[in-house]
């Protein structure tokens, strides 16, 4: 496939063959879980299952959304796996986490989203252990200000929500979301909950201008996002949205500056940052340390 061959080298990611990489599907297996990491077909996998990390996606493989970059299958959803919590805290344990990230596919079919499900995760992690920080990457729950206020009172350390592209490549990227209302949803979060650090990013490279990208970085601060990362779109397959341009270093830095001027209090921006991408990192000096 042609978009593979012309990939710059930058974007090839780290192909690991540590031991804890088998040792992480073993585990997966075990605990019948998924990841986003492979769902997505992320090019950090190798890396992060090396180092034992990684962002476990639950309610379900398949999406009600179809978002035009995204790898996750969608189609029938399943049910709700009622145990898949506690499992989740039980593999959580045994990889002794000191930070985990929980997402999910957005299940527009639920009345309240998922938010219980992950209320119940989060919940569950604290259980078995307790010193674990918490992240929770969460769909839109189609601005739902009843079911945010679920996830919030399960008090996790960070609430992630990407906004994944500029506001004028929505309609094509993103038919089924809404750029004000995922703004909104950030929006309700740091002004009911301050103390939880709030956290978005955008991919680039699907055809939007530097300045879209610094007015969308604006926007995000203005309504209190913390916390920012700005990564390489790579298509999933042909049959996704084609990259229209690799972005070089140079232009990650751009971002990263216009970031530091805005006043993120931490942003990752280079080719191979992904949402969950080392984000332990930005954290762990600010929450409980
Ligand atoms: Fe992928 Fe999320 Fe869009 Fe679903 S809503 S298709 S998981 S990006
Ligand atoms: Fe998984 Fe995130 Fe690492 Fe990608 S960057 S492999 S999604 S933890």
């Amino acid at each position: 496939w042609l978009g593979e061959k012309i990939k710059p080298s930058w974007l090839k990611g780290h192909v690991s063959g540590n031991s804890n990489v088998k040792e992480m599907y073993g585990m997966l297996d075990e605990f019948s879980l998924t990841t986003v990491c492979s769902g997505a077909h992320c090019p950090n996998i190798g890396e992060c299952y090396a180092s034992r990390t990684a962002t476990f996606m639950v309610l379900g493989s398949q999406c009600t959304r179809r978002c035009r970059f995204c790898a996750v299958p969608k189609g029938v959803v399943q049910p709700v796996d009622q145990d898949e919590p506690q499992r989740v805290a039980q593999m959580v344990r045994k990889l002794g986490l000191n930070y985990v990230v929980i997402t999910s596919v957005t299940r527009d079919d639920l009345v309240d989203g998922g938010a219980v499900h992950f209320s119940q995760t989060i919940q569950k992690i604290r259980e078995l252990s307790p010193e674990t920080l918490i992240e929770v990457l969460i769909p839109d729950l189609q601005g739902e200000e009843s079911a945010l206020d679920v996830i919030i009172a399960a008090q996790p350390e960070v609430i992630n929500h990407n906004v994944e592209t500029v506001s004028a490549l929505y309609s094509h990227v993103r038919p089924q979301a809404d750029y004000q209302r995922s703004l909104d949803v950030l929006q309700y979060v740091k002004k009911n909950a301050p103390q939880i650090v709030t956290k978005s990013g955008i991919m680039v490279g699907l055809g939007e201008s530097p300045a879209q990208v610094s007015a969308t970085l604006a926007d995000l601060r203005s309504v209190g996002c913390d916390s920012l990362t700005v990564g390489q779109y790579l298509a999933p397959s042909p049959e996704h949205i084609p990259v229209a341009e690799y972005i070089v270093q140079e232009q990650f830095q751009y971002y990263q500056q216009i970031a530091k001027q805005l006043g993120f209090s931490h942003a990752a921006c280079g080719p191979l940052v992904r949402s969950s991408y080392h984000a332990a990192e930005g954290f762990s000096s600010k929450i409980r340390l």
